[in-house]
């Protein structure tokens, strides 16, 4: 049976559609389920093996026994709006209205496609940096909209600002940051954002800011929003997720923060994607955003030690490392070890030597995927006993 519709536009976008036409799953999905079969160590798709805060998830534990497991009001409940705005306010002196300018969304997923959904018209254009996290190219597609990419090259991940310039223009709608970006840990520089925000006001094109690894800096590194920078506020949708930062990423609780009409327009759309999701763990994740600073603190410390491990043990074995800024992965080069095909490397890894990445190529347009060929990306959101493990079968890729 041919099915038509518009899964073929979103499986384009996400570089899902195989030349026979059918589509793929997600590189995420494909390759956890390599890692289930072949008992492979999952370093492929970005979630952590270790619970999130006992204070968070005794909440969520609370509030579905005192039976909160209804529909919450489409906006989100306020406690998490307000908590939301509190954050944004404690940690980057932003204020947001937590009754207008807050809309509480079924994950950061949820919150990129009723954003672009809302935002873009056919043809309009969409200007992300390649590589890109899939969903951003699957959305632009469902819009009909039309994906530009600025590359982002290997050591420090920075986009040319002249690439950047020419490529932004008045068919430019959307500009699409994501810093700390997936799927390089690059964290952008403030000219660098400057320079978005001055072509954003130049042309008239709304700034979308993914910021999911907003609390996962490492090496002193500091996270600014794009929101934060002068003239950048009335323009820009700034979206993040509880996943990351409270490690429950199976609870989709997202968000963003605008100004009021472009929250309005958003939620037109996402209350016909999910109306609402998540009761019981909305509480949850207000309880979580109120934690004192040094949680905040030591999830970064932790992770920083487990980036550490994990980039020794890559290039114990062979890989070139860059370590990264921020997030939760190592990009690594596999010429070293003498592979120059990532993506034939990924699918080869789990049996020479028990562990699962993803290939780098997998984020970018099929044009430009050469480009990024020989790189592996590799999560080291992970125990530390695992991340041992891992060195220790990757030693067995040395020549
Ligand atoms: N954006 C980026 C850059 C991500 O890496 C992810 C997921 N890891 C998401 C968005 C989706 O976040 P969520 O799980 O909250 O939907
Ligand atoms: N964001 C996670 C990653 O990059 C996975 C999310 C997903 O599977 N969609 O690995």
């Amino acid at each position: 049976m041919t099915v038509h519709g518009s899964w073929e536009r979103a499986a384009r976008g996400a570089l899902l559609l195989d030349p026979d036409g059918s589509a793929r799953t997600t590189i995420f999905a494909e390759m956890s389920a390599l890692a289930a079969r072949t008992g492979a160590i999952n370093l492929g798709q970005g979630f952590p093996d270790y619970p999130g805060p006992a204070e968070v998830l005794e909440v969520a534990q609370r509030e579905i026994a005192a039976g909160n497991n209804q529909y919450p009001p489409g906006r989100g409940i306020a406690s998490l709006r307000e908590a939301i705005s509190e954050h944004q306010r404690r940690f980057y002196g932003l204020e947001f209205d937590a009754d207008r300018e807050v809309l509480v969304t079924a994950g950061a997923t949820e919150a990129l496609a009723a954003t672009i959904l809302a935002l873009i018209d056919d043809g309009d254009e969409v200007v992300t940096f390649e590589p890109f996290y899939d969903e951003y190219g699957a959305c632009i597609g469902l819009a009909r909209g039309v994906h530009k990419t600025v590359p982002l090259a290997a050591p420090d991940f920075q986009p040319d600002l002249d690439r950047l310039r020419a490529t932004v223009t008045d068919k430019t709608r959307l500009i699409v940051v994501n810093t700390p970006h997936n799927p390089t840990g690059a964290v952008f520089s403030r000219e660098v954002l400057e320079t978005i925000v001055d072509l954003a006001e130049r042309h008239d094109a709304y700034i979308v800011t993914d910021e999911v690894y907003e609390h996962l800096h490492y090496d002193g590194s500091v996270h600014v929003p794009i929101a934060t920078l002068p003239g950048a506020r009335e323009r820009t949708i700034t979206i993040s997720s509880g996943g990351k930062t409270f490690n429950t990423t199976g609870w989709k609780i997202g968000w963003l923060t605008a100004p009021a009409p472009l929250v309005d327009a958003v939620l037109a759309v996402k209350q016909f994607l999910t109306y609402v999701n998540g009761s019981p763990f909305q509480p949850a994740i207000a309880a979580g955003l109120s934690l004192p600073d040094e949680f905040f603190a030591s999830l970064a410390s932790d992770l920083a030690g487990k980036r550490d491990l994990l980039a020794g043990g890559l290039r114990a074995a062979g890989f070139g490392v860059t370590l990264p800024r921020a997030g939760y992965f190592i990009v690594a080069d596999a010429r070293p070890l003498g592979f120059t095909d990532g993506a034939d490397l990924c699918r080869r890894l789990p049996e020479l030597a028990g562990v699962v990445g993803v290939p780098i190529s997998a984020f970018c347009l099929p044009e430009n995927a050469d480009q990024y060929s020989p790189l592996v990306r590799f999560a080291f959101c992970k125990r530390l006993d695992v991340l041992e493990e891992a060195s220790q079968r990757l030693a067995s890729l040395t020549p």
